[in-house]
């Protein structure tokens, strides 16, 4: 095949999208035909390929991809395996000259996909990869002394100095296939839906694809983002975007989430400013992820690593079914399961509870939300939990452990959050729904609640394991 005329192959993975996706852009300016590629290759992403919830997203993303792809007349072509070995066998069943792909920072991932490209280029193919998941790259920020930030503040202030770019172009028009295209494979074939009930009550909860995601965005920027730094802390409030998967799974990309806000002409007031930080969130949490590869596994603040966490079964099971006798915790950990997603403020609650009351290894509540969130990111996942843990960057100082009767009185003071996740607790008076036990037997039998047969008692009291929880930390201190 004449070179010139041979197709490009555009591996999409986290990038889900047509819009503002740098490696489809710079692919279809060289004028060639598009293969649009997935390969579904869970070994390449060492331990922390995706777990149930973020397949069922996936595979609704991909199924969207797709539909946008036939209605411009190309196909997305599925595959399942190690990706160098399908990359390569996809070369030579179409004549593509080479690669094209957007960059991802996972530990694994980046050491996959140097291979993959050093072998491309060794064979005489094309790679090229781009970044369309990040407003900056985690090596292009570092402080004077030029090492990587460990403390959000700077690190943003540093960041945000710096221009966005723009979005990229949709290709429109330009997007054109090669003659005689490939079977694309059913996307049943990658076997990413879970085999259980579970999974499509999850996936009812979201309206999954490129389109959606910027309709959402754009209400959100309308009608949310002026209110989000006071609404955001309230997990009963629609009060935050909820663009995390598609952050996440890249059915929209930073680069359109900022140039949105920016459009509005508001992005420095308080609200869309303080949005705006959250983006910086993530950008920092790639940033922390990538200087510190180690840091899925293992504590950033090295003196954690002897930590005396307790190994308690039960307790984790409690906690992962929603049954701790916390209200605000249960509503969190149900949400979770329900709908594969859980408020940020929630997060930070049922995370202390885990890690301090219960003084069980942040590591296992990392698993646990990585098998049950839509929007697992390791990047993100695992700064939210060193920071609950008290051991990550810029993390919640050990000692300060959540009150979560506090929380819940001050976050949902209606208890309206507890009562559509906890309904046992429905017919509970205000003043008693966030801490059950303290309310007298007869207001308990009018909200028709026996605590320890219709909802658990707390599994450990608040100042017991407050207090033993302080006591771990001191060894860890000394
Ligand atoms: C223990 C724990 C685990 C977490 N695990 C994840 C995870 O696996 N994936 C994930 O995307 N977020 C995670 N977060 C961060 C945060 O809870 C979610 O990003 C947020 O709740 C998503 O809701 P939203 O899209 O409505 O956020 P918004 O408030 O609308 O924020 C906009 C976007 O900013 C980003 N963002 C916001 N807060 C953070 C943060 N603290 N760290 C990094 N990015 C942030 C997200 O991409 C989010 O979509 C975790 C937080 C904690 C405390």
């Amino acid at each position: 095949m004449d070179r010139a005329a041979a197709p490009l192959l555009l591996w999409f993975r986290r990038d889900l999208r047509l819009g503002d996706n740098r490696a489809l852009s710079r692919a279809v300016a060289t004028g060639s035909p598009i293969v649009p590629v997935f390969v579904w290759d869970e070994a390449g992403e060492g331990d922390w390929a995706p777990g149930g919830a973020g397949r069922v997203y996936l595979h609704r993303a991909l199924e969207a991809l797709r539909s946008s792809l036939r209605a411009r007349g190309l196909d997305l072509v599925c595959r399942r395996g190690p990706a160098g070995a399908e990359l390569e066998r996809l070369l030579a069943e179409t004549g593509a000259r080479g690669v094209y792909w957007n960059r991802l920072y996972e530990p694994a991932v980046i050491a996959r996909d140097r291979g993959i490209k050093e072998w491309l280029r060794a064979a005489g193919h094309e790679a090229e990869s781009f970044n369309s998941a990040l407003l900056f790259e985690p090596h292009e920020i570092a402080t004077q002394a030029g090492h990587p930030f460990q403390v959000f503040t700077p690190f943003w202030r540093s960041a945000s100095r710096r221009p966005v770019d723009a979005p990229e172009e949709d290709p429109g028009g330009a997007l054109r296939a090669p003659a005689g295209g490939l079977p694309a494979g059913p996307l049943e074939e990658l076997g990413l839906w879970p085999d259980h009930p579970w999974a499509e009550r999850v996936a009812g909860h979201w309206a999954i694809g490129e389109e959606t995601a910027r309709g959402q965005l754009a209400c959100f920027v309308a009608e949310g983002a002026d209110a989000y730094a006071t609404d955001r802390d309230l997990p009963a409030t629609d009060g935050t975007s909820r663009l995390s998967p598609a952050l996440h799974w890249g059915t929209i990309g930073p680069r359109e989430v900022w140039a949105a806000v920016e459009r509005t002409g508001r992005a420095g007031e308080e609200g869309p400013r303080t949005f705006l930080a959250e983006i910086g969130w993530r950008e920092f949490a790639h940033h922390v992820l990538f200087h510190f590869p180690r840091t899925p596994e293992e504590p950033l603040r090295e003196k954690f690593a002897d930590f005396p966490w307790e190994d308690d079964a039960g307790a984790r099971q409690a906690w992962r079914a929603g049954r701790t006798g916390y209200p605000i915790v249960d509503a969190g950990m149900r949400q979770l399961y329900e709908e594969g997603w859980m408020h940020n403020r929630v997060r930070m609650i049922v995370g202390s509870l885990l890690v301090k009351h219960l003084l069980q290894p942040w590591q296992a509540g990392a698993r646990w939300f990585w098998d049950c969130l839509v929007d697992a990111d390791l990047a993100a996942n695992t700064l939210g939990w060193q920071w609950s843990g008290g051991c990550g960057a810029d993390a919640a100082p050990y000692f300060r452990v959540f009150n979560p009767m506090t929380q819940g009185k001050k976050f949902d003071p209606a208890g309206r959050y507890v009562r559509r996740y906890v309904p046992e607790l429905g017919e509970l008076p205000d003043a008693y729904v966030h801490e059950p036990w303290e309310a007298p037997e007869t207001v308990l039998g009018q909200a028709g609640l026996r605590l320890g047969r219709d909802y658990p008692r707390p599994i450990i009291d608040h100042r017991t394991g407050r207090q033993r929880a302080l006591a771990a930390f001191a060894e860890v201190k000394g």
